[in-house]
């Protein structure tokens, strides 16, 4: 069976104590890989070749650096077709999906930091006749970069390019759920000749060498994206070594529909915002809230076009939705379905698993789900479910608006549909959310901060905010 081994040192290496994990394809509930499960020593060899490569490659122009990173960008959309088939076969979303979003985005990832880093400057302050300062800007040194199983190759380069953009050596663990496309993107760099040591990708658990790489004195920053349990652990486990953290975590994310939208278009909207990816994306609109004039007329809408998703092979081009990750997270999934029906919840549409047939019968497939009556309170409203599951609720004008949809300890994401320009100003104004979608979802200009409020998480990145935290500036003050 394919083994899915190590980038360490320029070189695929098996994992040093030969222990490996499962790799399930989720839509088809079998085992297609085995994926390495890294312990210490394949951690001190990534270390150690890090610290080797460092000084050259912290050295290295601007240019140089951006060179290396659209070498890349352009060998990932060169392959784009088996880095989406590998996509979805680990996630169990639709090929076309990771054709169409997930490859082309981890290219522009690459070529984003490319060029950025080429026009990254810095700041001169003068003190008149006294003297005069300038701050320089020094990459850390090793890094990490941790990601997770629902956009694999997406976030993992949106991690990895502004890490290496700014000189660090990188240390990159992809979630052992979803490595495959990480793996070929080792074999791109091993290709295309990433200067040894610079970047290593060390699979395995988060628990086992996940945490090991946090804690490991070389790594000098660290840069997640999962959920905020494990968030909340490496912030506590790191705290006393003062490394940099930027952690980017989970949602429970409030789409707002008033009554003045043109509710056809927005329903279709909203069915994306809530059930792309299977609702297995951070920024996912999970609790919508519309307006009570309008409320039957868009429930209405909003129940049909769900009704018309097609769920089943990702492999089908026709395919709206594909699989869950796992068996395990379904079984969470329905769960809070189960918890919302328990306390008095109306199923309007979904609520069940799919059994599929062929080569899927073993797969995690559900359908996509609204609830109605369910308790602002209810842990279903409260919790990230992370999945093809969303509430649906009405609300009485622009303050009860705003009250439901900050009323949760996360705040990564909102969407505002309205066509009063003041309205979505206000509203926009007042949503404890770290981007705030006003009649759209998911546009995206990569220069912009991105990171969450609340328990969504600590730090921003994207664009120069990125650059600023895999840097530490240093000013110098010099007297006339
Ligand atoms: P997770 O927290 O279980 O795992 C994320 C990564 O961390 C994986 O690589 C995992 O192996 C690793 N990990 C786990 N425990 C660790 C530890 N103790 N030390 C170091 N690393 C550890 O998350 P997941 O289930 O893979 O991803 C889903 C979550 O990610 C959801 O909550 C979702 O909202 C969140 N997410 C957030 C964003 C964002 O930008 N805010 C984007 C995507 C996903």
């Amino acid at each position: 069976m394919l083994k899915i081994d190590n980038y360490i040192n320029g070189e695929l290496l098996p994992a040093k104590e030969s222990q490996y994990l499962d790799n399930y394809n989720p839509a088809t509930g079998e085992v297609y890989s085995q994926v390495a499960d890294s312990t210490a020593s394949d951690l001190d060899d990534a270390i150690s070749a890090a610290t080797e490569a460092y000084p050259k490659w912290s050295r290295s122009s601007n240019e140089e650096r951006c060179a290396l990173l659209l070498r890349l960008a352009n060998e990932v959309a060169k392959h784009s077709e088996p880095l989406a088939k590998a996509e979805s076969q680990d996630t169990g979303k639709p090929f076309g999906l990771a054709m169409r979003v997930d490859i082309p985005r981890a290219a522009s990832n690459l070529q984003f930091f490319a060029h950025a880093i080429t026009q990254y400057s810095s700041q001169s302050h003068s003190m008149g006749d006294l003297g005069l300062n300038y701050t320089l800007r020094d990459p850390l040194g090793t890094v990490a970069c941790i990601s997770p199983w629902n956009l694999p190759l997406y976030l993992f380069t949106w991690k990895i390019a502004p890490a290496l953009a700014a000189g660090n050596c990188v240390i990159a663990k992809p979630s052992e759920i979803t490595p495959m496309t990480a793996f070929l993107f080792s074999k791109i760099c091993h290709k295309i000749g990433v200067p040894k040591g610079v970047l290593s990708i060390l699979h395995g658990s988060g628990a086992g060498i996940g945490a090991k790489i946090c804690s490991h004195d070389a790594v000098k920053a660290i840069s997640f994206t999962g959920g905020t349990k494990t968030g909340a652990s490496i912030a506590s486990e790191v705290a006393p070594s003062f490394k940099k953290v930027s952690l980017e975590l989970g949602g429970k994310n409030p789409c707002l529909v008033f009554a003045d939208a043109h509710l056809e278009q927005v329903a279709e909207q909203v069915v994306k915002a809530a059930f792309t990816n299977q609702g297995q994306i951070c920024l996912c609109a999970s609790r919508i809230y519309v307006e009570e004039s309008v409320y039957p007329e868009f429930s209405e809408l909003l129940v049909n076009k769900v009704r018309n998703l097609k769920v089943g092979d990702p492999l089908e081009p026709s395919m709206d939705m594909g699989s869950l990750i796992s068996s395990s997270h379904l079984q969470k999934v329905q769960s809070y379905v189960n918890t919302a029906i328990a306390e008095g919840a109306e199923v309007l549409v979904g609520g069940s698993k799919i059994e599929l047939g062929g080569r899927c019968v073993g797969g995690s497939f559900y359908e996509p789900t609204i609830l109605a009556n369910v308790d602002q309170k209810s842990c279903v409203n409260q919790e990230e479910i992370f999945g093809p599951v969303v509430t649906l609720q009405s609300f009485r004008g622009e303050a009860e608006a705003l009250s439901l949809a900050n009323d949760s300890k996360y705040g990564l994401s909102a969407t505002v549909w309205s066509q009063d320009v003041g309205r979505c100003h206000r509203v926009a104004k007042g949503l404890e959310a770290g981007i705030v979608w006003v009649n759209s979802w998911m546009l995206r200009d990569l220069r912009t901060p991105f990171g969450g409020y609340k328990s969504s998480g600590l730090g921003r990145e994207g664009g120069l905010e990125a650059l600023n935290f895999f840097t530490q500036s240093k000013n110098v003050c010099i007297k006339y």
